[in-house]
């Protein structure tokens, strides 16, 4: 079953917002087993809206609709819509009711802007909007039945689940299971290449890079849906053991939750040392929620000076081999742990650029540090890129040896520039 999207503003037709909406809607939509047959971009134009949904109503069964739906004059997609329609708007009492009280609880007075709001289509199926102020609602245009929801990201993806997902199931195919392995350190190329010759019947394998991860989906056609999930978990064991450990995970997992859950299972805590990465990886790992159970501090220590005095880096090493180098990563990640007496240190110094390179340290050299019962594990990379690259591929690289050293497994395919025994 395809659907069409069509997401309405003229900030998106100007290219003051991206469109995340679409991608989003396409790749949960191209998961739950539908096809997207077209993501459009109208602006906020009367007659070009109208015109577009007739066009989509006449062409296509199912079409999500977002954007438009708020209090203000450039909202005018509910207009359209009652337009193409060829139904009038009528007041809806029940969505007046939970707009009142929406904005009434944030201590403000209802307004006839947000009235407007609960204006909908006759006949429209209205669509609560838990997070928002502005419900959705879903009508017949033509032949084809649009679920229309608010442009806010966040509003948009929780009715989308919760509204109209349940709506469209019944009518998807039911006959694809997508499993998406989640992978970091392996290029592309290679990944095509480890799985060049897996010849599995109903199966089919797609790449998608998210910088600087890349995800490989494995997406089986079946009799039904029981069927073609036991096909894609089939394959996907299969393509898990071509591509070895650099699958961290499944679905929805991400490397920093991976990560926080084998030091959970370890029982190890956490401290960080970062020089070039800012505080990127501390924000990697608080970005999971259950980082208060092992993070227990982190540094950002930029200058020598605050090396040597927040980690105990010392000068002699920093003189003698220089910020960015194998030692001063190992003193980093140990004076963490030591700092914060944890189980664990992770560090990286590096030279983000774009200046400050040599021929001897280009930019894009960083090293990483794990400190840890077993002893300090020092790895080392020119990474490519612009300085937001490199601070990412930096950061993903450290925590994934951390992955690595938390779950047992090989340090990775980076050669340890250094390893030492466990500090007395
Ligand atoms: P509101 O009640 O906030 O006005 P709305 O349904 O009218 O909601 P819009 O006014 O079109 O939605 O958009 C609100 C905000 O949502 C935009 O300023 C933008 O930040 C975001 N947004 C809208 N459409 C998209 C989209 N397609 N992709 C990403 N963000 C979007």
């Amino acid at each position: 079953m395809a659907v069409a999207l069509l997401s309405i503003g003229t900030e998106l037709t100007r290219g003051e917002i991206v469109d995340t909406n679409a991608a989003w809607l396409a790749a949960t939509l191209t998961e739950e087993g539908f096809d997207v047959a077209c993501a459009q971009v109208v602006g906020d134009e009367h007659e070009h809206i109208v015109a577009t949904l007739q066009r989509l109503g006449a062409e296509q069964r199912i079409v999500i609709v977002t954007g438009g739906l708020g209090p203000t004059s450039d909202d005018i997609t509910t207009a359209c819509a009652a337009q193409a329609a060829k139904v009038d708007l009528v007041l809806d009492e029940s969505a007046l009711l939970s707009i009142r009280r929406k904005v009434e609880a944030k201590g403000r007075l209802v307004t006839k802007h947000h009235e407007k709001q609960a204006e909908i289509p006759r006949g429209a199926e209205i669509l609560p909007n838990a997070d928002g102020t502005a419900p959705g609602y879903s009508i017949a245009i033509d032949s084809a039945r649009f679920f229309f929801l608010p442009g806010v990201p966040r509003e948009m993806k929780r009715m989308f689940k919760e509204q109209v997902l349940p709506r469209i199931r019944p009518i998807a195919p039911n006959d694809t299971y997508v499993v998406r392995l989640r992978t970091f350190g392996l290029p592309e190329s290679t990944a095509a290449q480890l799985l060049e010759d897996i010849e599995l019947e109903n199966i089919s394998l797609a790449y998608r890079v998210h910088f600087p991860e890349l995800d490989v989906k494995v997406r089986a056609k079946g009799a039904n849906l029981a069927a073609a999930r036991e096909l894609a978990t089939q394959a996907a064991a299969v393509v898990r053991e071509r591509l070895g450990d650099v699958v961290y995970g499944e679905g929805d997992d991400s490397l920093p939750s991976i990560t926080g859950r084998a030091l959970r299972l370890r029982g190890w805590r956490l401290a960080l040392a970062e020089s070039c990465t800012g505080g990127l990886i501390s924000h990697l790992v608080t970005s999971y929620p259950g980082a208060s159970d092992f993070l227990i501090g982190s540094a950002v220590v930029y200058a020598n000076s605050a090396k040597t005095r927040m980690l105990g880096v010392s000068e002699d090493t920093l003189r003698g081999h220089g910020a960015v180098s194998a030692e001063v990563a190992a003193e980093m990640a140990q004076g963490a742990r030591r700092l914060c007496e944890v189980d664990v240190g992770l560090s990286v110094t590096g030279i983000a650029g774009p200046s400050g390179g040599s021929s001897a340290k280009p930019v894009g050299l960083v090293y990483w540090a794990v400190a840890h019962p077993g002893g300090t594990f020092v790895q080392e990379r020119v990474f490519r890129g612009d300085r937001n690259e490199i601070q990412i591929h930096a950061a993903y690289s450290a925590l994934d040896l951390l992955r690595r050293v938390a779950s047992g497994l090989p340090e990775g395919s980076q050669p340890p520039v250094s390893q030492r025994p466990p500090p007395r």
